[in-house]
């Protein structure tokens, strides 16, 4: 029998053995997937202080499904130029944040930059790079 295995959707490894396609870790870039425990709280989100900004996805990230169909999907509705706004909990090399209700990503700083690069975005501004919540204005290239 073959083991499972699932693609990372970050950076694309093959990741083998994995126990549950909704729980696992990818050796590579670290990112992770995990069960949703407990429901979502939308009234999480906070209004974003920037002008210029053609679309907001306040704390979105960590509930996506399907990632790499949101930043297309995000690409396609975006003009070039146009700025996003993202903000997302980030796993530091001393500090985990503990995880929200109904979170299935956990990200790092390095593994999120590496998917919105992929998709064909640069980073515009970046909040604090010391803080457990990374925010970040990225830009349509
Ligand atoms: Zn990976």
């Amino acid at each position: 029998m073959a083991s499972p295995s699932i693609t990372c959707p970050i950076c694309g490894a093959k990741i083998p053995n994995i126990p549950s396609a909704q729980d696992f870790t990818c050796p590579f870039c670290k990112f992770e997937r995990r069960t949703a425990v407990g429901v979502r709280n939308e009234s999480f989100s906070q209004p974003v202080p920037f002008e210029n900004i053609s679309e907001i996805s306040d704390m979105t990230l960590p509930y996506i499904e399907d990632l790499n169909g949101y930043f297309q999907e995000k690409f396609a509705q975006l003009k070039t130029n146009n700025q996003w706004y993202l903000s997302t909990p980030v796993n530091r090399f001393y500090h985990k944040p503990t995880a929200l209700p109904g979170q299935i990503n956990f990200f790092n700083e390095k593994n999120i930059m590496f998917l919105l690069e992929q998709h064909g975005f640069k980073m515009s501004w970046r909040h604090n790079r010391f803080a457990s919540i990374l925010k970040l204005i990225v830009r349509k290239c």
